[in-house]
């Protein structure tokens, strides 16, 4: 990915070495980005959903103290 303030330590050239040399597209599968942050395109967003769905499944639920 050329320009900005941020490079990838698995770009060269616009290829990325760490997934087969494909053209490197930041959040693809397999992209050391994917799952970790939220894209514009929403494909690139699945291991994200995955996760927040994990972690709402693993939160107690919350009851009001006038519960008993
Ligand atoms: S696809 Fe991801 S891992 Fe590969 S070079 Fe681009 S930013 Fe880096």
């Amino acid at each position: 990915m050329a320009g900005g303030g941020w490079s990838c330590q698995y770009e060269v050239s616009g290829l990325c070495s760490k997934i087969n040399n494909l053209p490197c597209d930041p959040g693809m599968k397999g992209c050391e980005l994917f799952g970790r942050y939220v894209f514009f395109d929403a494909s690139k967003n699945t291991r994200s959903a995955q996760k927040k769905a994990a972690q709402q499944a693993a939160e107690p639920v919350s009851r009001s103290p006038l519960e008993c």
